[in-house]
């Protein structure tokens, strides 16, 4: 990209920037889309996709059960000896990272994206014409940058205020069938989400709040503490075999993050990089499409990054509001917890509280086909 040429770059292929460069390539943008990793790969997440994350990727010409997502219909919790479940108040689904964030890579370069995968930014600078990036193969000149690096902070460019971080730690099991339902673990530590894979076995994903020790490194340390937070727990997990040799693991996720109003003009923050919703309560796949779906149509209305950050901000208060609240719930009162899920009503409430909510498809179209901005 030269100067002055309204090239956009974005800085992440994960859900958020696949989002806004699908958009903003459909509406005839040129659009460059930087990945540090070379292969779409499986990332620390519990993997479940909602209504509103299946809505936004109907606007982007994708749908989870098409990828293969396993349905959900019930969410079901254990602490102690006690259990609840009850039924998920909209359409859900369980589905791979690595299958989602490649579906997501591919649509983009379908939209008409220009993907540089393997290429990771080292930097961002205001410059003449707009931003200089760069890379270790070279400078890249952009008009507007979308900065969605989920959770890596691009150096120069912290998230200003986040809060001290949260551990994540994932890993694929054989051998265990936890049906058609999300299963949240709570434990000595943190809490766990369990759900199925496609093709048989499950997905255990966990937030930690204090020091792991060898849960993080070894399988079978973090399947025991799991397992010991529950007779739920012990049940499901009973008979699991570790599908990798060790969790992945991410450090210092800063649940409950919103970027503040403002940040420099022409560098639009999406995903993870703009709100850090907490996993299992709130679901970041679904903040992550919509932000960069709303940040690509504020590029494209001509609004600055300030008033896009400060209209996010808002817009995203309320699901980061009930997430949170059930998260402290999770972690301090999981027994309330428990006891909240078993009155069906007021739980379905929560979990709908907790969304983002979605245009319809079609609202989506409509702002990439009015486009007249520059090709
Ligand atoms: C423990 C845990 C459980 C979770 N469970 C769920 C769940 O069940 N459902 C749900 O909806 N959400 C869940 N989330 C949240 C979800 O994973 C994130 O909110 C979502 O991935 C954010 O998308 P993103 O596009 O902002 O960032 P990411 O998905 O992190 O993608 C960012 C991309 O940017 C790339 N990148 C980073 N730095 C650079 C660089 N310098 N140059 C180039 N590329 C770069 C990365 O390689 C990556 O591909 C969970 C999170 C955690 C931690």
């Amino acid at each position: 990209m030269t100067p002055g040429d309204g090239g956009i770059a974005v800085i992440g292929a994960g859900p958020a920037g696949c989002a806004a460069a699908i958009a903003l390539a459909r509406a005839g943008r040129r659009v460059l889309l930087l990945e540090r990793q070379a292969e779409p790969r499986e990332s620390v997440c519990g993997e479940f996709l909602g209504a509103d994350a299946a809505a936004a990727l109907a606007a982007l010409g994708l749908d989870p059960a098409t990828l293969g997502g396993v349905p959900l219909r019930r969410a079901r919790v254990g602490w102690r000896g006690r259990d609840a479940a009850f039924a998920l108040p909209f359409p859900a689904w369980g589905l791979p990272r690595r299958v989602l964030d490649g579906a997501l890579r591919e649509a983009a370069v379908a939209a008409g994206t220009e993907l540089r995968a393997g290429a990771a930014v080292r930097g961002a600078v205001p410059g003449p014409g707009g931003w200089q990036l760069r890379l270790a193969e070279g400078a890249v000149t952009a008009r507007q940058v979308v900065l969605a690096t989920g959770k890596q902070a691009l150096r120069g460019h912290p998230r200003a205020g986040a809060p001290a971080g949260a551990l994540g730690i994932k890993l694929h099991l054989a051998g265990i069938a936890p049906g058609d339902a999300v299963t949240l673990l709570p434990f000595a530590g943190g809490y766990a989400g369990l759900q199925p894979l496609p093709g048989g076995g499950a997905n255990l994903c966990a937030v930690w709040h204090g020091a792991p020790g060898e849960a993080a490194r070894d399988p079978v340390a973090f399947l025991a503490r799991v397992a010991a937070g529950s007779a739920l727990g012990a049940r499901l997990l009973e008979g699991a075999r570790p599908v990798w040799d060790r969790p992945l693991a991410v450090a210092a996720v800063p649940y409950g993050f919103r970027q503040p109003a403002g940040g420099p003009a022409g560098l639009y923050r999406a995903g993870d990089q703009a709100a850090v919703i907490p996993s299992f309560t709130g679901e970041g796949i679904a903040l992550a499409l919509h932000s960069g779906l709303t940040a690509a149509a504020a590029i494209l209305a001509g609004e600055e990054a300030e008033a896009f950050h400060a209209a996010w901000r808002r817009r995203s208060a309320g699901p980061m509001r009930w997430a949170g609240l059930g998260a402290r719930l999770l972690r301090q009162a999981p027994a309330l917890f428990v006891r909240g899920a078993g009155l069906g009503a007021a739980a379905r409430l929560m979990a709908r509280r907790t969304r983002i909510g979605s245009a319809p498809p079609s609202a989506w179209s409509a702002v990439w086909s009015m486009d007249d901005g520059p090709a």
